[in-house]
């Protein structure tokens, strides 16, 4: 692997024939930090093209592959989660030109129905933020480690997949709410 973990690309890298990027995806390169709330499996993986287009428009296509760990909504127990996509995005300097016309702007929002805009500040832009964006937004809001996952035992705490704690089910909580106000509890 390269010493530069980066993938920070600058504009003026890309050739006119596009330039290809295939690179191992690490937490550096994503800059995620220590309390991101998942793992980034070993062996995650970017494969794209850049193309420059006009105005200093650069086309990224390609796809991204990764496995988080995340800890299961139910039972609290580690799984591993795929989070690759495709990638099609257009990044744009940010700079605002009123020169544009309005046909040219016409000319990219037709490109693609499933377009992607980024923008980007000084001649680069870093695809690591890109795929860490990507990554953060397909990470499932509650993770199950399997569609049937009977959870922990809300009485014993125990993990229902594996042991059979034989606890009852909880009483309506309403119920126990009224026993403990009669102090029958
Ligand atoms: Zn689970
Ligand atoms: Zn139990």
């Amino acid at each position: 692997m390269s010493a530069d973990t980066r993938l920070l690309i600058e504009l003026a890298q890309i050739p006119p024939e596009g330039l290809e990027i295939d690179a191992e995806l690490d937490r550096p390169r994503l800059h995620l930090e220590e309390d991101a709330g998942f793992d980034l499996r070993p062996g995650a993986r970017l494969a794209c093209r850049l193309e420059r287009g006009e105005g200093d428009s650069v086309h990224v296509k390609g796809r991204f592959d990764a496995g988080v760990g995340l800890a299961c909504s139910r039972c609290l127990e580690r799984a591993e989660f795929a989070v690759g996509q495709p990638l099609d995005v257009f990044y744009l300097p940010r700079i605002v030109d009123r020169t544009v016309d309005a046909e040219e702007e016409d000319d990219v929002e037709l490109t693609d129905h499933d377009l992607v805009v980024a923008y980007y500040d000084g001649g680069r832009f870093d695809l690591g933020e890109l795929v860490r964006e990507q990554i953060v937004l397909s990470t499932p809001m509650k993770p199950l480690c399997r569609e049937d996952c009977r959870g922990l035992c809300p009485q014993c705490g125990q993990n229902r997949n594996h042991v059979d704690c034989g606890c009852q089910p909880a009483a309506d909580p309403r119920l126990s709410g009224l026993a403990g106000l009669l102090g029958t509890k």
